[in-house]
């Protein structure tokens, strides 16, 4: 498997990133990751899995 702190290291500097500890608004598990967007309380923030659903049910 890949490092993928690789990466990261790569992309710094080019964008923001939020690192911490939130609840997706889906199915409340905890997404100890790095968001790409600043946490917005209005703004609801969904794990990887959610998310990735979310994106793919906009696509259609
Ligand atoms: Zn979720």
């Amino acid at each position: 498997m890949f490092n993928r702190d690789d990466n990261r290291s790569a992309a710094a500097g080019q964008q923001e990133e939020y690192t911490g500890e939130w609840e997706c608004s889906q199915c409340h598990a905890k997404t100890p990751h790095t968001l790409r967007f600043k946490p917005i309380a209005d703004r609801p923030v969904y794990c990887k899995t959610c998310y990735r659903a979310k994106k793919e049910e906009m696509n259609r």
